[in-house]
């Protein structure tokens, strides 16, 4: 079961952005970044997600070295914000 974290925040956020910005301002649209929706046996869940980013050097085919990036996620098993489980849990011995 999803907490209502995301979308109170993104509220809370919003007010508060808007209260810095001119008189006038118009079409306001912003949201909490790397959330994705994941199934599960209990159905959709909202679930955050962690991107992991970075580089290394592996060989060639033809000697040397090339850069390689690395970009993937993991996902969050808890709510930053609250701690409610938002997706199923790890088994013993995954990351
Ligand atoms: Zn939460």
């Amino acid at each position: 079961m999803n907490c209502e974290c995301k979308t109170e925040f993104e509220a809370k956020l919003a007010e508060r952005m808007k209260a810095d910005l001119p008189e006038g301002h118009a079409d306001y649209k912003a949201e909490l970044d790397n959330y994705t929706l994941g199934i599960s046996d209990a159905g959709l869940r909202l679930e955050m997600i962690i991107p992991y980013k970075g580089r290394v050097q592996v060989p060639k085919k033809a000697g040397g070295l090339k850069t390689q990036k690395i970009d993937t996620w993991i996902k969050a098993a808890f709510c930053p914000f609250c701690g409610v489980a938002t997706a199923p849990v790890a088994k013993e011995g995954a990351i």
